[in-house]
């Protein structure tokens, strides 16, 4: 399969590039020169098929042959190594549980298959490349996760000292082997600042690549949760609508993907915090990024979102298309913190802030009787603990995922400005 970039300035190139390069040269994010359908009888007959199958049928055209059929297998049943159950909160409502991976956040498949996908491409090779990530909490803990032990592959992840809960920053700081962790004095945008410096440093950049959703390797994989819920729900003879509480846009996108090789998906809500840059777009049609805000759902927080401009190229940039299969809706803390606690009352189901902007979403957008809405449950609600106790009436029980971290001890580097990441990154 071949990637074009969305910016048009750079050539056109293959699966691995895409992975190994993260984003083209012209700066535009890497897009799939053609997406085609599965069979129709695949999609009638998904659950004579177990999750590694699905998985397969739909990542295989996007790989191509550039990774052989049992190795792009073996990476598949090392990704998808959980369940991802769909649980029912209301008569015509479920919520898809996405947080059963090793870290509890959705984003432990993409990161697995990215690591796995680099290792297999970079064997042989003598250099070692170094993933670099600046983290604002949930991503930094999936990606060290997802690459621990992966050979050739170093990783330094940034985070904000200070501005982390217990669990993410021990998540992130514990594991040893090939990641590392930089502890920022300062803010996100400090460490994502030191991240873009040092990837446009000509004497660093070289071996450098990133592991944010703009890769191919980690967007992508997220299709297989859409698959895996129509799979539970299908025999309901329902349209089934999503609502995806999103961020930076990549699993919304997914989703989409996954509609375009047929399966059958009515609508999708991309609910939001009060960053609300794509529901503005979605009422005006002008698309005004702006700085992000601080919200109880901070995986969220994101004043310009990177796969926006894949979703438009999905829809051909037809803003007429794109209106009739997708809308996009933005709820104040407030609102996701009443709507946690309705949750709770009415179906004794403990979400999390990301979870119950999914939830306002469908109710935003009104279920019709022949229609089933699915929220995803992008995290677990221990991850978001300080607000999920201080909001319901719950103490929420520590996961075993959670309890292995949680005792170890923390290592970390300080850095206080992008010298001291580069003289880190030299010495490696
Ligand atoms: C990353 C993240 C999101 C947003 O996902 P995008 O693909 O960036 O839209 C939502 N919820 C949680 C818990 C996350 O970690």
């Amino acid at each position: 399969m071949n990637y074009y970039s969305l910016h048009h300035k750079s050539p056109k190139t293959t699966f691995k590039h895409a992975v190994v390069n993260g984003i083209a040269p012209d700066r535009g994010l890497y897009f799939p020169e053609n997406i085609t359908p599965l069979s129709k009888e695949f999609i009638d007959n998904i659950a004579d098929y177990s999750n590694h199958e699905i998985a397969f049928e739909a990542i295989k055209q996007f790989v191509g042959n550039e990774i052989p059929e049992d190795k792009l297998k073996e990476i598949i049943a090392e990704t998808i190594s959980f369940d991802f159950p769909v649980v029912p909160v209301d008569k015509n409502i479920g919520t898809l549980e996405l947080f059963h991976g090793p870290t509890m956040a959705f984003k432990d498949v993409g990161a697995k298959f990215m690591a796995k996908c680099l290792e297999y491409f970079n064997q042989g090779n003598d250099d070692e490349v170094t993933v670099l990530v600046a983290t604002s909490g949930d991503t930094g803990g999936a990606v060290a996760n997802g690459f621990l032990g992966a050979k050739g592959v170093n990783v330094v992840i940034l985070y904000p000292s200070g501005k982390v809960s217990d669990i993410q920053e021990k998540q992130l700081t514990t594991l040893g082997q090939n990641i590392t962790a930089l502890e920022v004095d300062g803010v996100f945008d400090d460490c994502q600042d030191m991240v873009k410096t040092a990837f446009l440093d000509d004497e660093i950049s070289r071996t450098l690549t990133s592991a944010n959703s703009i890769n191919i390797a980690r967007w992508l994989p997220q299709m297989f949760y859409f698959f895996y819920a129509y799979k539970q729900l299908h025999q309901k003879h329902k349209d089934i609508v999503f609502s995806v509480p999103s961020g930076n846009f990549g699993n919304i996108c997914a989703g989409i993907v996954a509609q375009k090789l047929g399966l059958p998906i009515k609508h999708f809500v991309a609910a939001t915090n009060v960053n609300d840059t794509v529901p503005n777009y979605m009422k005006e049609g002008i698309y005004t990024p702006k700085p992000s805000k601080a919200t109880i759902s901070n995986a969220m927080d994101v004043g310009n979102p990177s796969n926006f401009i894949r979703i438009q190229q999905l829809f051909d940039n037809n803003f007429e298309a794109l209106k009739n299969k997708f809308s996009s809706y933005s709820f104040t803390d407030d609102e996701t913190r009443v709507k946690m606690k309705q949750i709770y009352d009415s179906a004794n189901y403990v979400a999390d802030p990301h979870g119950a902007v999914g939830y306002l979403g469908l109710q935003k957008y009104g279920l019709q009787e022949n229609e089933y809405g699915v929220f995803l449950e992008t995290a677990h609600p221990v991850k978001f603990l300080d607000v999920v106790e201080d909001v319901i009436p719950v103490k929420v029980g520590i996961p075993e995922q959670i309890k292995k971290v949680i005792d170890k001890e923390k290592v970390a580097i300080k850095a206080s400005s992008y010298e001291d990441l580069k003289a880190f990154l030299i010495k490696e």
